[in-house]
């Protein structure tokens, strides 16, 4: 894979991952505008806002990385490990290019 590809590939994904996280967001509003009207209900709707926001929470988490492998392309510093600084194995690359640690530093 070259670099090119791997940036089209995480742009790719993070459009994707944004989409979801304004459905998710919108989901969740709406949600909220229903007015519950039993103390049960209102827990119910409660615990789904939780795992909604959840949710949203890994997509942003999985966004931020995204945003940073691209970064990282910009700068020259892709495929490096941020631990001990040396080149990600490709392996590891292929799997999730935005990959921040080594095979070594991962274990
Ligand atoms: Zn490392």
């Amino acid at each position: 894979m070259n670099l090119e590809e791997i940036k089209s590939k995480l742009s790719r994904e993070r459009e994707e991952l944004i989409s979801l996280l304004e459905i998710s967001h919108q989901e969740r509003m709406e949600s909220i505008k229903d007015y519950a009207s039993t103390p049960d209900e209102l827990a119910d709707k409660y615990e789904t806002k939780q795992e909604m926001h959840l949710e949203e929470e890994a997509l942003n988490e999985r966004i931020k990385k995204i945003e940073k492998a691209l970064e990282k392309i910009k700068n020259g510093t892709y495929g490096l490990c941020e631990k001990c600084g040396k080149k990600i194995e490709d392996v590891r690359l292929k799997i999730d290019p935005a990959v921040e640690i080594c095979r070594k530093c991962s274990i």
